[in-house]
């Protein structure tokens, strides 16, 4: 049977919202930063000649941490990203200069006027980035025209997610795009599903910059690799020691740990 995949943000929020709209059994999933296809060529080319895809489905949302990155680098002209982060992250928006222009006009706000300029013109930037994934994606995969591929945003304004609560320890889970509820891969993961970010990618090495933008900007130190499914374990296992042998700078303070279904 045909199946459906969904490219979503890691956001925690929308855990529960992706469980009861789109995780049907029969929906692979891939998450990272911002929904960002740019970072996962691999995941998505291999999902779709290896798999039966018969329809794409990007999902943005609003209130995005990722977009707000994009924002302050290219608007604040903040520079002090690191190299990773600017190159997948900041970089596809590098072409728009209304971010750019935008920064110039906030300038000379107050500050509760700046406040709303700035959501506005991040709402905006949220529209253009599904927009811009959608058309990547429909160049990336053209020689399977028949793959039906459309893109939302979900307002989180409108969708029921628990208040924020400082008290929280948050963690992010690694795996691979599955068929698993994640509701289950937290449980496994023995996490709050509302305080769990959620990378899922083909492997770890394209979700490194989102476990950067995890770890180094939110700072989350609690890393898990969840294996949902038995037939996983090697391949989540590899991904565990290219990461551990890799030893990225941003990992030093953070907690890796796997769990086993
Ligand atoms: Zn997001």
């Amino acid at each position: 049977m045909a199946k459906r995949l969904v490219l979503a943000c890691m956001d925690r929020r929308l855990n529960s919202y992706l469980d009861e709209n789109y995780n049907d059994g029969n929906t692979l999933f891939l998450r990272n930063a911002g929904a960002n296809a740019h970072c996962l060529l691999q995941s998505i080319s291999e999902a779709v000649s290896n798999e039966i895809v018969d329809s794409i489905v990007i999902l943005g949302h609003t209130d995005c941490g990722a977009m707000k990155v994009v924002f302050d680098a290219l608007a604040n002209n903040n520079m002090s990203y690191s190299a990773d982060i600017t190159n997948k992250v900041i970089h596809p928006f590098y072409d728009y200069d209304y971010l750019k222009d935008a920064g110039a006009k906030l300038n000379g706000l107050g500050a509760s006027e700046r406040k709303e300029a700035e959501a506005e013109i991040r709402r905006d930037l949220e529209i253009k980035n599904v927009e811009m994934q959608l058309s990547f994606l429909k160049e990336l995969t053209k020689s399977f025209p028949n793959i039906n591929i459309t893109g939302s945003i979900i307002d989180l304004s409108k969708i029921n997610v628990p208040k924020d609560n400082p008290q929280h320890k948050y963690s992010v889970i690694f795996t691979r795009e599955c068929l698993s509820k994640f509701s289950d891969m937290c449980n496994l993961a023995h996490t709050n599903p509302f305080d769990t970010y959620i990378l899922m990618a083909s492997t770890i090495k394209e979700a490194l910059v989102d476990l950067e933008v995890a770890v180094g900007l939110f700072h989350i130190r609690d890393i898990k690799f969840v294996v949902p499914e038995k037939s996983m374990s090697e391949l989540i296992s590899s991904d565990l020691d290219w990461i551990k042998n890799a030893a990225n700078g941003f990992l030093k303070d953070a907690h890796i740990s796997v769990e086993h279904a």
